[in-house]
């Protein structure tokens, strides 16, 4: 992919992402690929590549490069996976995940970012990536198992649909804590065993639904 900024994301790459231990080469090689810039508004694209999270519109923010990066090595991925993830926000995430050879569906409940996520994804050619306007809190049944889940957003609780969905062996990536502070956690489904741990703290957006958070205050 050649879009400009290929040294500012090298070395958002090398500077950002290795030192904190994204070590997982797939991983690296998507985010120091994936245009990150074009995934936000044209007044923003000198800070696309920044250490910190940034606004796309309706509220939302798309996560600093790290926590996208963190998370998608979370998950553990093979090329052949299908993944689900819940908050398709700028489209950004789900290209990360296109980009290594995922087939990936994704949900956002906001109309409006699906579709210009949806003309970004066209735009960069991921016409593979499945996409639907939605309350992800209740997964994606028709396409389920899942090998792998992300939830973008936290939520109180891993959303009950979204441990069903996943597939045997599975992982689930999803923050889940308070308004104000989340714990990053690893669910994995195996030999018919659900176990979860914490991978780190971090604050994201809400994560609303029938599963989720009922109100946004
Ligand atoms: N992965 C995104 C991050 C977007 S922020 C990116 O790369 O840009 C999280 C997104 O989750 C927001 O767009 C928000 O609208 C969405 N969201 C919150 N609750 C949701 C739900 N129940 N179903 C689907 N999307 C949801």
């Amino acid at each position: 992919m050649n879009n400009g900024y290929e040294k500012t994301r090298q070395r958002m790459v090398e500077e950002q992402l290795i030192p904190r231990g994204v070590n997982d080469p797939a991983v690296l090689e998507a985010m120091a690929a994936v245009p990150r810039h074009l995934f936000v508004e044209e007044a923003l694209r000198p800070q696309a590549y920044g250490d910190f999270p940034l606004p796309i519109g309706e509220g939302q923010t798309i996560s600093q490069p790290y926590i996208v990066a963190l998370m998608t090595q979370l998950l553990e991925l093979q090329p052949h996976h299908r993944v689900l993830e819940i908050g398709t926000g700028c489209g950004y995430q789900a290209a990360v995940l296109a980009a290594m050879g995922a087939q990936v569906y994704t949900v956002e409940r906001i109309k409006n970012l699906l579709a210009r996520a949806r003309r970004t994804f066209d735009r960069l050619h991921f016409f593979h990536i499945l996409s639907k306007a939605d309350d992800g809190t209740e997964g994606w049944p028709e396409h389920a198992p899942f090998d792998r889940i992300i939830v973008t957003a936290s939520g109180p609780r891993v959303p009950e649909p979204l441990v069903a969905q996943l597939a045997d062996p599975g992982i689930l990536v999803i923050p889940v804590g308070d308004r104000d502070l989340q714990a990053l956690t690893v669910v994995r489904k195996e030999g018919g065993e659900v176990t979860s741990r914490v991978a780190e703290q971090v604050r994201f957006v809400k994560l609303l639904g029938a599963h989720g958070w009922q109100h946004d205050s």
